[in-house]
């Protein structure tokens, strides 16, 4: 059990995990802060904070755990504002959707790789933000990667992975590289695909009959487009070499089919689809 859980960043992740550790009866006391006291102020309201400072320096302080979900863009000035607040013993993780970004600015903001910081990050999420949109089961049955670096405490780890198993997620460790490389693939790379799209249609001229006769291909596919466009930019930049390496790929397989499109080689058309249909399906399933 945490003693005191100081959450920085209170909104969709930070507020879920506040949820859930409540709801399993896992944390006394939960400190939340971010920049807006009207924001923390709910998240009060809601039950999903004891109390809050919007200084992160005094929000810190006697807290056993400190868990930072802010943008990956205001990773490392919260690490800056944080690091000599921090009780003896204390063990602070992130759940940044990009982790290479984060160990630098860390790495930058402390001059050294604290062993007390382990890198982490909830694969789960959903295209709503802030604290009302927060829920405690976000992390049933999902998964939690964390990616500790050569110099983090062994024992850090072990109670970063307690805090997430009690949540109901199951906890993998992997290399920062690694992850970032997975990542772009799974998650950033479709996350820029529906940005482009609904971008590229809502710039034609008869945008408006586009989006009345849309139906639900198309509301599936570009779900993800209503995600917060300040994550999203940030997430761009964070991960920029494995996404550009991803990005690259899916241009040449995108030539690739305008080619059999264009060549008409039904072939090639339907082998495409089939190869994606099998996989998809492999998946949901
Ligand atoms: P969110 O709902 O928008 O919450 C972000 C929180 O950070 C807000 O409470 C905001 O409160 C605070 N904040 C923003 N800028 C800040 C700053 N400069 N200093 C201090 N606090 C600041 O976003 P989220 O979806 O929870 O994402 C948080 C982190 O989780 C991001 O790093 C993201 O990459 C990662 N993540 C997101 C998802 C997802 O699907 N959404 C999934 C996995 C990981 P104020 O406005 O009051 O400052």
């Amino acid at each position: 059990m945490i003693e005191r859980l100081c959450i920085i960043g209170v909104g969709l992740i930070g507020g879920s995990l506040a949820r859930a550790l409540r709801e399993a009866a896992y944390v006394k006391e939960i400190v939340g802060s971010s920049r807006s006291a009207e924001h923390l102020q709910k998240a009060v309201d809601l039950g999903v904070i004891d109390r809050y400072d919007t200084d992160a320096y005094k929000a810190v302080q006697g807290a056993e755990l400190v868990f930072v979900s802010v943008p990956l863009g205001a990773m490392a000035a919260v690490f800056e504002a944080i690091k000599d607040a921090l009780a003896d013993g204390a063990v602070v993780t992130d759940g940044g959707s990009a982790k290479a970004s984060v160990v630098e600015g860390v790495k930058k903001a402390l001059g050294t790789m604290p062993a007390w910081f382990v890198p982490g990050h909830p694969i789960a999420g959903t295209e709503q933000s802030g604290v009302e949109a927060s829920f405690a089961d976000l992390y049933k049955g999902r998964r939690i990667i964390l990616t500790p670096t050569a110099e983090t405490d062994a024992e850090a780890v072990k109670k970063v992975r307690a805090m997430w198993e009690a949540t109901g997620a199951s906890v993998n460790e992997m290399d920062v590289e690694h992850h970032d490389e997975v990542l772009a693939a799974t998650s950033h790379l479709p996350h820029m695909l529906a940005f482009t799209l609904v971008e590229s249609l809502a710039r034609m001229s008869e945008q408006r009959e586009i989006f009345e006769y849309a139906a639900g291909g198309f509301r599936d596919f570009t779900r993800i487009a209503s995600s917060d466009p300040v994550m999203w930019r940030d997430i761009c930049l964070a991960n920029r070499n494995a996404l550009l390496a991803m990005v690259g790929n899916f241009r040449d397989d995108l030539d690739d089919l305008t080619s059999a499109i264009r060549d008409q080689d039904a072939g090639r058309i339907l082998r495409i689809f089939q190869d994606a249909k099998a996989a998809r399906d492999a998946f949901a399933g």
